[in-house]
């Protein structure tokens, strides 16, 4: 097996345990709104703890659906944030904080990051971070959307176990991360968070070629083809990935991805029939 059982993994270098599969929430303000609370909701019972939002996301909205979902559980989720590049000043990072806090009703971030590269020095941004850290409002901070490159720029102005994590583009269909950025980001301790891990909404196809591979594994284990994808993209040690779904059947579905390991053979199966490619020249972003 290559990947255990292992539920949680520690997020970047020194950080807190958090469960390899989390909970997306880009457009969830588009979802019928009690369905998607509950949908939030019953992925924290199942262990989906990892609940990943954005100033951006609806223009609050879907931090505003979050903050619902959450209240009274505050303490047992693992909550993330971002700053929108355009608000990436010192002041305006402090200012895009309290407003995420705001909207999520909750004192504290557990990592805030920068949701792109923009203009703003970089320096500018982190100082903020290191001031919203130290003033207990964010508990660690990362970035997403950065290449090698941009990573090794960082770590000249902060060292590797203050960046947690660089959450990025990663699924069957787009393995770029895999020539360059994901052995990197493991070998300082930088946590992987895979976004769109289903492809938004280009999952293989069950009568496709892939497809079928992935629902001939799945038969083996008494899963589903997205539950093998997911342990698929999480089989490397610094991987977390934050699939989004608005309905609860959806996020059962993928929680019951936690418990599942797959063997040597299964993922050399995949990895022929989902092959990673050449190496692009810019990282992929959506
Ligand atoms: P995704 O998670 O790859 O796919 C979401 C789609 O898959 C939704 O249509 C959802 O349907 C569907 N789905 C989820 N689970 C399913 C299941 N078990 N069976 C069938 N369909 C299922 O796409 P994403 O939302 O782009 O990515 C995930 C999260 O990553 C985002 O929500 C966001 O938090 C983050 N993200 C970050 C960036 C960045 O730049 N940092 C960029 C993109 C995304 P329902 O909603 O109807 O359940």
């Amino acid at each position: 097996m290559t990947r255990a059982t292992t539920t949680m993994r520690p997020f970047g270098s020194g950080g807190r345990e958090v469960p390899v599969i989390g909970q997306g929430s880009w457009n969830i303000e588009l979802a019928d709104r009690a369905g998607a609370i509950a949908a939030l909701r019953r992925g924290l019972d199942l262990g989906l703890l990892h609940i990943d939002t954005a100033e951006m996301y609806g223009s609050g909205r879907s931090e505003e659906i979050v903050g619902e979902a959450v209240a009274g559980r505050r303490d047992t989720v693992f909550l993330v944030s971002k700053v929108l590049p355009h608000n990436a000043s010192k002041s305006g990072t402090l200012r895009a904080c309290e407003q995420s806090l705001r909207r999520l009703r909750t004192d504290r971030l557990d990592c805030y990051l920068l949701h792109w590269r923009g203009s703003y020095p970089l320096e500018e941004t982190f100082e903020a971070f290191e001031t919203l850290k130290r003033d207990g409002k964010i508990l660690s901070w990362g970035v997403s959307n950065f290449d090698v490159e941009d990573l090794e720029e960082a770590l000249t102005l902060a060292p590797s176990d203050a960046i947690a994590c660089n959450q990025v583009l990663y699924h069957l269909r787009e393995r770029a991360i895999e020539h360059a950025l994901l052995p990197f980001c493991a070998g300082q301790g930088i946590a992987v968070t895979a976004y769109s891990p289903f492809g938004q909404d280009d999952f293989p196809a069950p009568g496709s070629p892939g497809g079928r591979v992935l629902a001939e594994i799945a038969q083996a284990h008494g899963a589903t083809p997205r539950q093998v994808a997911l342990a698929f993209l999480t089989r490397n040690d610094a991987v977390f990935a934050i699939p989004k779904a608005a309905r609860p059947v959806h996020v059962e579905e993928n929680a019951g991805a936690l418990s599942l390991a797959l063997t040597p053979a299964e993922i050399g199966r995949i990895n022929r029939a989902f092959p990673r490619g050449p190496k692009p020249r810019s990282l992929p972003m959506l």
